[in-house]
């Protein structure tokens, strides 16, 4: 019997190559393997996407490919944190003559010593021969000099030193940083544009089936509308992945044989749903067997049972079952982590933590991972509810969940207050939000 979230344990401790060449070689590629296999199995054919120069107006979100290191001291010279007056801070004189004025921008010519004082603003360079700024609230004017609080004036008070916020020659940011919002701001503050960026793994996505109509067309009889191909283009892209092709086929298997050929030869990434079960008109089993090297068809997991991984020379094709929630809970375990690694992202997987359960989860004969609400409650703890019916072609139980719940295989139900794994896919919420918010205007 599998025990998910004690396999995940174990793995944790163990370094990410570790656990790749722990992963046996899958020999029969119709055995069902755990998720931890499947996901090391995956890591095996991973390889790293070239890098790339991008403007850095381009660059939020891309993942840095080298190691930054500061070019500059920043400040780049010792600067006013107040608006006040530089002085010597043991001036003992009882006022000051005021000799100038230093606003931020450019150096004037002034000299600071004992008996003397400059007008300074924030983020103005500090005279020489001054040692600490007075804020203008410590200081009283009288005529053309200044008389300070002595008591609060130390040496160095409300100066930042050259290279305090950031030394020359320091490391930055480490390679597979996420350029969010500060990252993006200390690159342009140390001048890197263009920025070196992993390359985006250029990504087809097929959704096949008889039955698919486009979102602005009126199904007719036995029709539904695609959704898979939109659910997966909005995961790829938070992924950071480029969607370069996006299609529809029929369960036929020439179209299919020349659709997927073409898109494995322009692809990095080809990602397919529907046609994996066991049903005649399943035709991406048989094409793949036949266009490229199949290493696994079926996970123990639900939902998503019927995951096929394959490759093709250095092209990665999956292979995710037509349900909705089953192809994007098997994006997400397996593909959004390979894309994360591709890039070379420091960070590839979601948090995972434990997770208090709100009320009784009937498990299933596998891994069931369930869509869920993970909450912190006023004392810390985290605690989990699922999204109502579980079943895997209602992609409403992934509205709104910020977590997959790993409950593990097993005949008793689980009651409330059992302690389960989970993955955060999104923020977490908080419990009384709606206490906080005051919509009465008053
Ligand atoms: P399949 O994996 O092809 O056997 O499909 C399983 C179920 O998912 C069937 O009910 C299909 O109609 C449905 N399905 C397949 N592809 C899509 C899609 N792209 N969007 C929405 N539902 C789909
Ligand atoms: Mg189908």
């Amino acid at each position: 019997m599998y025990h998910w979230h004690r396999v995940l344990h174990d793995t944790k401790s163990m370094s990410q190559e570790a656990v790749i060449a722990s992963a046996p070689r899958v020999v029969d590629p119709d055995r069902m393997i755990h998720p931890d296999e499947a996901r090391a199995t995956i890591f095996r054919y991973l390889w790293r996407l070239p890098m790339e120069r991008v403007s850095l107006r381009e660059a939020s979100w891309r993942v840095l490919a080298g190691d930054l290191v500061s070019s500059d001291d920043q400040p780049p010279f010792p600067a006013a944190t107040m608006d006040g007056y530089a002085v010597v801070a043991d001036d003992p004189s009882p006022w000051r003559e005021i000799i100038g004025r230093q606003s931020a921008g450019y150096v004037a010519d002034l000299e600071v010593s004992l008996g003397t004082a400059a007008w300074i603003t924030t983020g103005a360079p500090v005279p020489s021969g001054a040692t600490a700024v007075v804020p203008v609230e410590a200081t009283e004017l009288a005529d053309d000099h200044v008389i300070v609080q002595q008591d609060r004036v130390a040496p160095g008070e409300n100066i930042r030193p050259v290279g305090v916020d950031l030394a020359k020659g320091s490391l930055v940011l480490q390679r597979g940083s996420l350029l969010g919002a500060a990252e993006m701001g200390l690159l342009a503050s140390l001048g890197v544009d263009p920025v070196e960026v992993a390359r985006r793994p250029r990504v087809s996505v097929l959704s096949t089936g008889n039955e698919l109509v486009e979102p602005d067309e009126t199904p007719g009889p036995g029709q539904i509308r695609d959704a898979n191909r939109f659910s997966l283009i909005a995961a790829l892209q938070e992924a950071g992945a480029n969607v370069i092709w996006a299609g529809r086929g029929p369960d036929d298997a020439v179209a299919l044989r020349s659709s997927l050929i073409e898109r494995i030869a322009e692809s990095d990434v080809v990602i397919t749903s529907g046609g994996v079960s066991m049903g005649d008109l399943d035709l991406i089993k048989p094409l793949l067997s036949e266009l490229a090297q199949v290493h696994f068809r079926r996970v123990f997991m639900k939902p998503g049972k019927p995951f096929n991984f394959a490759t093709s020379s250095d092209t990665l094709i999956f292979s995710l079952p037509g349900n909705p929630v089953s192809a994007l809970v098997g994006f997400e375990l397996f593909i959004r982590p390979a894309l994360r690694r591709m890039l070379g992202a420091s960070q590839i997987d979601r948090p995972r933590t434990r997770v208090r359960l709100d009320h009784t989860v009937r498990p299933s004969d596998r891994i069931e991972f369930q869509r869920g609400i993970v909450r912190v409650d006023s004392t810390g703890r985290l605690l989990a509810s699922t999204t109502g019916l579980q079943a895997s072609s209602r992609l409403a139980s992934l509205v709104g969940a910020n977590a997959l719940i790993a409950v593990p295989p097993g005949v008793d139900p689980l009651p409330a207050e059992s302690h389960v794994d989970a993955i955060l896919v999104g923020p977490l919420a908080t419990g009384d939000d709606e206490k906080d918010v005051d919509t009465t205007g008053s």
